[in-house]
């Protein structure tokens, strides 16, 4: 069999399993089987494959075909204009949470030598991409999940950011240590009921724990909030990815806590997706 019939078999699958970018999905697959890029797949689609290699894709096709993730299946996903390692212990990283990174930049252009907090540092995606564009910025992240800080620290030694890092396994609720100039936070933000309603593959694939935000959704926002204001300096900005229907009671908690509402980012598909504060 040559890689072409065996892409060709394996998006023939998934297809019939109602996986939408079928012939991408293959293609990728395939890479990972012969562990080359997409390129060499598809300039060198002629070349045969062999038993073993193709028992390895079939059974990639397979795990697809259940609506496991390509960046589970691959290992890794493109946020910012980093590579991050990524495993099921973590959220994938989304185009949308890119909004966030975005907001930092823009406020801390002519800043040096600024302490990050990141609450629920996942895969490092936020905090990573933070103190690779910022030379001089130094970083704590941290995580109720002790595989997601292994994670991150692979993450940093491949952005050449680690020594600039500091990680911690704390609950949000326990963290007391340190005063930041910003803060930058994606909680699990989900109502909890809603969870089932969300695409079949983050329902049935992604950390429920990095989802799941409780009877009204709100509940590890509310814990960010309070512990951040604690943690942050006076004018400090914080930056919190939210729901497209939090916006309001997200304003309210933060107002409560002390912080100034600065605006409301919209995400990629015109939803209300980061709000940025300041603490006064
Ligand atoms: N934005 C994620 C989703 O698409 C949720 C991430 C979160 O809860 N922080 O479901």
């Amino acid at each position: 069999m040559n890689i072409n019939l065996a892409i060709k078999e394996g998006s023939r699958i998934l297809k019939n399993k109602f996986i939408s970018n079928s012939q991408l999905d293959a293609e990728i697959l395939m890479a990972k089987t012969i562990n080359k890029d997409r390129n060499y797949i598809l300039l060198n689609c002629n070349n045969s494959i062999n038993k073993n290699d193709l028992k390895y894709f079939h059974e990639l096709i397979e795990q697809r075909s259940l609506g496991k993730p390509i960046a589970y299946l691959v290992n890794k996903k493109q946020f910012w204009d980093s590579e991050f390692f990524i495993t099921g212990d973590t959220l994938i990283p989304r185009p949308d949470t890119e909004l966030v990174v975005e907001k930092v930049l823009q406020f801390t252009k002519q800043r040096n030598k600024l302490n990050i907090l990141d609450i629920g540092v996942g895969s490092g995606c936020i905090l990573l991409s933070i103190l690779k564009e910022r030379k001089n910025f130094y970083g704590t992240g941290i995580d109720i999940s002790k595989k997601c800080l292994n994670i991150s620290k692979m993450n940093a030694i491949t952005l050449k950011v680690s020594s600039r890092l500091k990680l911690y396994k704390s609950d949000v609720d326990k963290f007391n240590l340190g005063k930041y100039d910003l803060i930058v936070s994606n909680p699990p933000y989900i109502k909890t009921k809603n969870i089932k309603y969300l695409e079949r593959d983050v329902a049935n694939f992604e950390p429920r724990i990095a989802l799941d935000g409780g009877l009204d959704g709100l509940s590890e926002i509310r814990k960010v909030i309070k512990k951040s204001s604690g943690l942050i300096k006076k004018n400090g900005k914080f930056i919190l990815e939210i729901s497209f229907d939090q916006k309001n009671n997200v304003k309210d908690i933060l107002k409560k806590e002390g912080f100034y509402i600065n605006s409301i980012e919209k995400d990629l598909a015109n939803n209300e997706r980061c709000i940025v504060s300041t603490k006064i």
